[in-house]
């Protein structure tokens, strides 16, 4: 499915998804990078040692989640824009999804957005908590979005207003 849709598996994401006990313990990032390409800047741009140096370049990556502080500095250094970073601790119901975002109109802190799953259908609504637009990101902004806890493994996307 992956090859024709774009879209991952639920066994393609059963090797990605944090363990459990991981979740509860704040940020991480989810790496959904399932294809051989050469590409590596996820690995170069981890401080923390969490992305395993690549023994060939076009080997997915693989993280260290006990390493990983989710700090994010992958997320816009992805092409493939294949990297989030959910917070399942977030508050009581509501998690928080990092994710990177090159559409326009660029939402605004506070406002409420529409949350896309990976198939770009609407699964519920989010707000936005902050947006990330530094220099160094290159145009590769990182939303992060407030979603209900249940699904925090499901929005990979936004959409705000009718301009998508
Ligand atoms: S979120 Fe931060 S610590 Fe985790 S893999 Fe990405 S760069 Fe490394
Ligand atoms: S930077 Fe992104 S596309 Fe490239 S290997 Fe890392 S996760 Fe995959």
């Amino acid at each position: 499915m992956l090859e024709k849709t774009g879209v991952p598996t639920e066994q393609d994401l059963a090797g990605v998804i944090p363990p459990r006990e991981r979740l509860a313990r704040g940020p991480v990032a989810v790496i959904e990078c399932f294809q051989r390409i050469p590409c590596n800047p996820c690995y170069t741009a981890c401080k923390q040692g969490a992305i395993r140096e690549f023994a060939d370049i076009n080997d997915p990556p693989v993280i260290d989640f006990d390493r990983c502080n989710g700090c994010a500095l992958c997320v816009s250094k992805c092409p493939g824009l294949a990297i989030f970073v959910v917070d399942e601790t977030y508050s009581a119901d509501r998690a928080l999804v990092k994710l990177p975002y090159e559409f326009l109109p660029v939402p605004a802190r506070g406002q409420e957005v529409d949350l896309l799953n990976r198939e770009g259908r609407v699964v519920g609504r989010g707000r936005v908590e902050r947006v990330q637009n530094a220099k160094v990101q290159d145009r590769t902004l990182i939303i992060w979005v407030a979603v209900p806890k249940e699904l925090s493994m499901e929005v990979r996307n936004i959409k705000v207003g009718d301009c998508q």
